[in-house]
């Protein structure tokens, strides 16, 4: 069924709870200009999404510092609410000296968590307002090499703040053998240099479909992505999202051709809740407690 996500589907507890109030998700993308992080956000937020309300809150042409924009769509699926939020990051990674390029994004991501300390210690905590990101993707140039020294000072200095969800930009610029080959290389790195990638967890109580589909999708990371707002033709005539080439057409939502389908199941379908609980049990627990042991609480 084109269009269909799957959110409405969620585990039934969770289900029963939130289907009244809605969910709510915010992730962020970050990684060096020209990697298709704006193109990812229309692409999630395109026609496989129910349409939604775009507002962008800022222009699109950005100076040389780090920006940090975030735009919201209220998206329904069979009356159930999600509101969608993605906060993009321009401009990192763009200067002459990026060595801390990753320090406006951390800054960002504490602010937010301030800000939910903040109402959690009002006297009214009924209404809390929560902003803090609970995935961030994050882009690795399709080089086929290690990774750069900026994509793992940004992973070393953000691991235990965020969620973090690698990806490989434009693979269809890889081949096949190559993307293979860069998975292993990436995740090799990852694991040198003792980066906590998010890590999906596997349940034993779950039904064999749900854990093969959730082996699946996790085997899949880093994934390989894809993105495209525009539809192109395929030989055999079918209208698709996806990129022409004079050998064919690469399709965004074609599960042989790239992980975009899977990338997008992760976050607003099989690990939307767990990503949030791991924000909320393990990341900001551990920031808060930092925060209050330093302020001397
Ligand atoms: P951003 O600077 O990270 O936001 O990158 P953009 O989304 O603006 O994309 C930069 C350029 O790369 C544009 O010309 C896009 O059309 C192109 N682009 C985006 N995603 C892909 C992709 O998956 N593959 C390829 N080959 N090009 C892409
Ligand atoms: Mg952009």
């Amino acid at each position: 069924l084109q269009g269909y996500v799957g959110f409405a589907n969620l585990p039934n507890q969770v289900h029963r709870k939130s289907v009244k109030k809605g969910f709510q998700f915010t992730c962020m993308v970050v990684g060096e200009s020209g990697l298709g992080k704006s193109t990812l956000i229309n692409t999630l937020f395109n026609t496989q999404l129910y349409p939604g309300k775009y507002n962008d809150e800022a222009p699109v042409e950005s100076p040389k510092t780090v920006e940090i924009k975030s735009i919201t769509a209220d998206l329904d699926e069979n009356g159930v609410k999600l509101r969608l939020n993605v906060v993009d990051t321009p401009g990192f990674g763009d200067f002459v000296n990026n060595e801390a390029s990753w320090k406006p994004i951390l800054d960002n991501i504490e602010a937010r968590c301030d800000m939910y300390l903040e109402q959690e210690n009002r006297v009214n905590r009924l209404k809390i307002v929560d902003n803090r990101i609970h995935a961030c993707i994050y882009f690795i140039a399709p080089t086929g090499h290690a990774l750069k020294q900026v994509d793992i000072e940004f992973m070393r200095r953000l691991h235990t703040r965020v969620n973090l969800i690698p990806v490989i930009a434009k693979s269809d610029t890889m081949t096949e053998e190559e993307v293979f080959a860069f998975k292993e290389r990436i995740l090799s790195d990852i694991n040198f240099h003792n980066i906590q990638i998010y890590q999906a967890p596997q349940y034993e109580y779950d039904d064999a479909e749900t854990i093969a589909e959730n082996r699946e999708i996790v085997s899949k990371i880093p994934f390989a992505i894809v993105g495209s707002d525009k539809e192109v033709e395929t030989e055999g005539g079918r209208k698709v999202r996806g990129r022409a080439y004079p050998w064919g057409v690469v399709e965004v939502d074609n599960e042989d051709q790239c992980d975009f389908v899977k990338l997008r199941q992760m976050l607003i379908r099989t690990h939307m809740e767990e990503l949030k609980e791991h924000t909320n049990n393990v990341l900001y627990e551990n920031y808060r407690t930092e925060k209050l042991t330093a302020m001397g609480i």
